[in-house]
């Protein structure tokens, strides 16, 4: 089990596995967030609190959740409005510096071709 947590303490998220690659996409949110983005199955992903703990920005189709800690603000992870999808984002700056540094980071272009650019 691997936990990310925010800068606060008040959001942590537990994931089943580190990851081996995390994306670093240049849409318009991920480019000013910064993220580094490590995919999950929204049922491996154990948030806690499991709500209240975040607030959600929305935008444009409104698919995607993204949450940030109510208290710090971090970027803890994007989470899917259609909760039959199977994939959600977990922020992995949030992991412990080592478990970040173990990743191959991807660059996605998420602003234009939506593809992996150094796939
Ligand atoms: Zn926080």
């Amino acid at each position: 089990m691997i936990e990310a947590s925010c800068h606060c303490g008040a959001v942590r998220i537990e994931v089943p596995s580190a990851p081996e690659a995390v994306t670093s996409c240049n849409c318009s949110i991920c480019r000013r967030t910064g993220a580094l983005l490590a995919y999950y199955a929204p049922k491996d992903v154990r948030v806690i609190p499991q709500s209240g703990a975040t607030d959600i920005y929305m935008w444009g189709d409104r698919e995607i959740e993204f949450h940030r800690c109510k208290v710090c603000g971090n970027f803890t992870h994007w989470s899917p409005v259609d909760k039959s999808l199977d994939r959600m984002g977990v922020n992995a700056r949030l992991m412990a510096p080592q478990v970040l540094a173990a990743a191959r980071v991807r660059r996605f272009d998420g602003a234009d071709t939506w593809t992996f650019i150094d796939a």
